[in-house]
């Protein structure tokens, strides 16, 4: 039975790897990274962040077994303009090709279901969507090692890996939930990206203009950042919601 953990690079997934790794030995163990660029793309802005790729690098090890590192060759903008889609909280092309299709495809090649089991981040606090994934990889079975006590908070699982003396991975210290997409999510709220426009403005104007020149493909602009104004919903654009937080400075 191979055991394969779903390493995003992220503090989450390398934890659950690190159960698997300690219940089960590290024998049967594949981590597999979903890349979401090319893997020789150094552009600074697109796909992870670059201390994404450090953390990854530093602490797959420790959990051990090999690390398969796949990519569908794109970035998320691509997809977005390939799509003609602005991917959002409720939609994401980008999350279902580059990183969930991506790894069904690689998984399919190699092995049927029951010759292995999926090991998923999820951690207690996202119980609900456990479920959703457990449906999406049927009939491939799928298990969540930090969802069993001892219940561990990011920031444990942080101290973890630093005992290792592997720095965290540096999103989490700016103030960002997820290492995901370099602090860029499409299923972000304001917060999120009233943080990536505080902490690195110029990831901030890449993603920015990369959404006007969707706009341009797509014809029109559509609905993105959902802002709630003395009860009333509205919608901005990247482009607008920075223009909207520097008028108020
Ligand atoms: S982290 Fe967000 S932007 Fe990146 S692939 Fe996932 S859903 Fe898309």
């Amino acid at each position: 039975m191979k055991r394969i953990v779903f390493l995003s690079g992220g503090i989450g997934s390398w934890a659950a790897g690190m159960r698997v790794m300690q219940k089960y030995g590290n024998g049967d163990i594949i981590n597999l990274f979903t890349d979401t660029k090319k893997k020789n793309d150094r552009h600074p802005h697109r796909g992870e962040d670059q201390d994404l790729y450090r953390f990854l690098n530093e602490s797959w090890s420790y959990i051990g077994g090999g690390l398969e590192w796949i990519s569908v060759g794109k970035h998320i903008w691509q997809v977005f303009e390939e799509a003609r889609y602005m991917g959002n909280t409720r939609h994401d092309p980008c999350s279902r090709i580059l990183k969930r299709e991506a790894a069904r495809s690689w998984l399919e090649k190699r092995f049927s279901p029951d010759e292995v089991i999926l090991y998923l981040g999820i951690d207690w606090t996202e119980e609900h969507r456990a479920r959703k994934c457990m449906d999406y990889w049927k009939p491939y079975r799928v298990e969540f090692p930090l969802i069993d006590e001892p219940y561990l908070s990011k920031e444990d699982m942080c101290v973890w890996v630093e005992k290792y003396g592997i720095r965290r991975p540096r999103l989490y210290d700016m103030g960002f939930s997820h290492n995901n997409c370099g602090g860029f999510c499409v299923k972000g709220g304001q917060g999120h990206f009233f943080n990536l426009l505080n902490q690195m403005p110029e990831r901030y104007a890449y993603h920015e203009a990369k959404q006007e020149e969707l706009f341009l493909v797509i014809g029109k602009r559509v609905p993105f950042i959902r802002r709630t104004i003395d009860k009333q919903i509205n919608y901005l654009s990247l482009k607008e919601f920075r223009e909207e937080i520097q008028k108020k400075k």
